[in-house]
């Protein structure tokens, strides 16, 4: 009997191509507890986006190939409906990536993509949507909330972009956030800022989070738990404290020795 919200065994995913059928994800195996923080690190290519993506089950079945099994709350994704995907990931399962401008529609106010959102998926009155839009903005820590949802996404900085993607990320109150390299495209300082925001609010919310990072000093700041994965593998898996003091692969030691 298990208590993790997310279980992951023996993931395995290939795609088909000019060399066959060859995995890039290898035998993944891992559970996130509720409430918990775990980080998957690894360089480039590793496998970390082909893992969380089949998590979402947003790889495409014509040229991807997804075995093993993926638990969350008691029922298996693998077998779930589209229909029953599609309410995962509208009201259990959010995810943030690298590049904000990419999700959002750059020729409708901030406003009106929050509202979209709230009307649409969570059946709010317009008047409702409003209000919760500047609520969510203030939660994610925009400074001036109702004259920022009037801007384009253009007019705001990358790292205000980002803000307001979590803040539609948690439109739905997500029982787990997947976030991929969310700071990777933004100034250190802005990073700092951006993490300091996911844990405060994965406290506050009580969600767990899955973080995804190339980097090992954001690993430190965030995760309650650490897996490393090389070549679609994962090398090593344990409690942060201990990736840190006792690293066990010579993988994990090269990335410890990398960080400043
Ligand atoms: P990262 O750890 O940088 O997130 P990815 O999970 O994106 O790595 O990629 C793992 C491997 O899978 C890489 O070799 C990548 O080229 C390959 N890959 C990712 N997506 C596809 C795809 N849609 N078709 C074929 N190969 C892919
Ligand atoms: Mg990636």
């Amino acid at each position: 009997m298990t208590t993790a919200l997310l279980s992951v065994e023996n993931l395995r995913v290939s795609f088909k191509g000019s060399d066959g059928c060859a995995p890039v994800v290898h035998d993944v195996s891992f559970d996130i507890e509720a409430g918990k923080t775990v980080a998957i690190v690894g360089e480039s290519g590793s496998g970390k986006s082909v893992t969380s993506l089949a998590i979402m089950r947003l790889l495409q079945s014509g040229s991807a190939k997804i075995e093993g099994t993926i638990r969350f709350a008691g029922q298996d994704l693998t077998t779930l409906s589209d229909a029953g995907m599609r309410r995962i990931r509208g009201n259990e399962i959010s995810m943030i990536f690298q590049e904000p401008m990419t999700s959002l529609n750059p020729s409708m106010t901030i406003g009106r993509q929050l509202a979209e959102v709230l009307i649409t998926h969570h059946g709010m009155s317009q008047r409702q949507a409003e209000a919760e839009a500047v609520r969510l903005m203030d939660r994610v820590r925009i400074p001036s909330a109702a004259a920022r949802l009037k801007d384009y996404p253009h007019r705001l900085s990358g790292g205000m972009r980002q803000r307001v993607m979590i803040a539609m990320a948690l439109s739905c109150k997500p029982k787990l956030l997947i976030a991929d390299e969310p700071t990777t495209a933004l100034d250190v300082t802005i990073q700092a800022q951006i993490l300091d925001l996911i844990r405060d609010l994965q406290r506050e919310e009580g969600m767990s989070v899955l973080f995804i990072t190339h980097d090992m000093g954001v690993v430190a700041e965030i995760a309650d738990r650490t897996i490393v994965m090389l070549h679609g593998r994962i090398v090593e898996n344990g409690a942060t404290e201990q990736i840190f003091g006792a690293p066990q692969h010579p993988y994990t030691r090269a990335l410890l020795a990398a960080v400043p």
